[in-house]
């Protein structure tokens, strides 16, 4: 599902993130970034879902070769792959429902499906009853959960999430964890970065340890690895 073949990248200031990094993460994988802060953990999520593009060599996503990517095709190739931030990211002035709504609107879905589709993920991540509030009205994890809906709502194969718990308090973001597992398990690929220590040595799965832009280690059902 994802491929990356010795990836290099270096910032515009010379900065090397990423130095020779080469990893395979099948099709429906759960797959931890772990590392300390300025490892190269987001520049890695950042490829993936081509908001960067490598320096030196190759990266394909669902059988892109997404580094090579023709801007025309980059939309197509982005539905393929949501993305989950720390800070959520919505839009403020639009409803839950519109902001999920949204994410299919771009891509010219046509109306009846979009308002199918986008009732079904608000059912799926538990905010049926929230869908007219404004992003101010909702907590955090229900800020989180719109976000994920919007993700998911064009049936991407791949999510990137980096951090989705930063910013949760520890019940909250079980609560996310379980939505995730649920979308793994219906068979969606998972990358996430995280600093939760409790969250990785609990939810067992494979850990990608990346330090000082190279992959220190990488193990099935692995530890986070570090104090905090
Ligand atoms: P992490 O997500 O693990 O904290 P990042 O991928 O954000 O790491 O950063 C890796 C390194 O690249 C750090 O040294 C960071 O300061 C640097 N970096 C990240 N983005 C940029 C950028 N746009 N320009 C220059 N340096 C950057
Ligand atoms: P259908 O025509 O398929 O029955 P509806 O237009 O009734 O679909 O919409 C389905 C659900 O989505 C309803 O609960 C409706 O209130 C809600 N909905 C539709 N558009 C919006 C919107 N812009 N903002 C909030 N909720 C909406």
């Amino acid at each position: 599902m994802i491929e990356l073949q010795d990836i290099w990248k270096t910032y515009a200031d010379g900065t090397h993130a990423l130095r020779g990094v080469s990893v395979l993460i099948d099709r429906n994988e759960f797959v931890y970034l772990v590392g300390p802060s300025g490892a190269g953990k987001s520049t890695f999520m950042k490829l993936i879902y081509r908001e960067e593009i490598p320096t030196k060599g190759q990266i394909s996503v669902n059988g892109f070769n997404i580094g090579k990517l023709k801007p025309r095709k980059i939309p197509f190739v982005r539905r393929n792959i949501g993305v989950i931030f720390q800070d959520f990211r919505l839009l403020p002035n639009l409803s839950a429902y519109e902001n999920i709504a949204f994410a299919m609107e771009v891509i010219e879905a046509p109306r009846r499906v979009i308002r199918k589709r986008t009732s079904e993920v608000l059912e799926l991540v538990g905010l049926k009853n929230k869908q007219n509030s404004l992003p101010q009205q909702l907590s955090g994890g229900e800020q989180q959960r719109v976000a994920i809906a919007r993700a998911i709502v064009n049936n991407p194969a791949v999510i990137v999430a980096d951090e989705p718990t930063g910013n949760l308090d520890p019940e909250t973001s079980w609560g996310i964890m379980n939505l995730l597992e649920e979308i793994n398990f219906r068979g969606t690929t998972i990358v996430m970065a995280t600093h939760n220590k409790e969250i990785v040595n609990t939810l067992r799965k494979r850990v990608i340890a990346i330090e000082h832009g190279t992959i220190a280690r990488d193990q099935a059902r692995g530890e986070y690895g570090y104090e905090i």
